[in-house]
């Protein structure tokens, strides 16, 4: 298992659309074992194929625990509403508020290639609805209203510099070394995804 490069904003995957997975291949759980090594190494609680410059559709989540590959995720029922900051590995360092239903049902085929249905709420809901759209080329900065949408997007033009070809080098084993500021992420975000 390895960590992949992930992509930044600005890099034109992270707005395609992905492919379904047609056939759960060994190709396919190598992905995703190193889509999960990469997602802890980056301290993320989610991640999506087109992030690490991939077209399957395909995310990984753990949320407290809550551990689960996702292949050809579809949210079925959606219900409420909530607001919370969310980051993205995408955009590291910019945080926004965005709205979205608090509770829902998504179905997907787990790794195995077995459908399977699960209802989330409250950061898991958040974690995966984030997931999803990345799998259809949108971002949680879309959702920001168009105030702070710009100045998110001009405090990333003031970041992206540290990501040269718009790749952000992850290395597995190295995430204890920034936990302190991580946790001080944690405690105003609900984390980057
Ligand atoms: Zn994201």
């Amino acid at each position: 298992m390895k960590a992949l490069d992930i992509r930044v904003l600005g890099d034109p995957i992270l707005r395609t659309d992905t492919q379904p997975v047609a056939e759960v291949t060994p190709e396919l759980r190598q992905l995703i074992a190193d889509m999960f090594t990469t997602m802890y190494a980056a301290e993320g609680i989610g991640l999506a194929a087109p992030q690490v410059g991939r077209t399957e559709r395909l995310a990984v989540v753990d949320v407290e625990g809550a551990r689960y590959a996702l292949i050809n995720p579809e949210i079925v029922t959606r219900e409420g509403s909530a607001r919370a900051e969310e980051g993205c590995l995408s955009i590291p360092e910019v945080f926004g508020e965005v709205e979205r239903p608090q509770r829902i049902v998504v179905r997907a085929l787990d790794a195995d290639g077995k459908p399977f249905e699960l209802a989330a709420d409250e950061l898991l809901a958040r974690c995966i609805q984030h997931e999803v759209d990345h799998l259809h080329g949108k971002l949680f900065v879309d959702y920001l209203s168009v105030f702070k949408r710009r100045s998110a997007l001009s405090q990333w033009d003031k970041l992206k510099g540290d990501y040269p070809g718009l790749i952000r080098k992850v290395v597995a084993g190295m995430e204890k070394k920034s936990k302190s500021r991580s946790a001080e992420h944690n405690a105003t975000a609900a984390g980057e995804v």
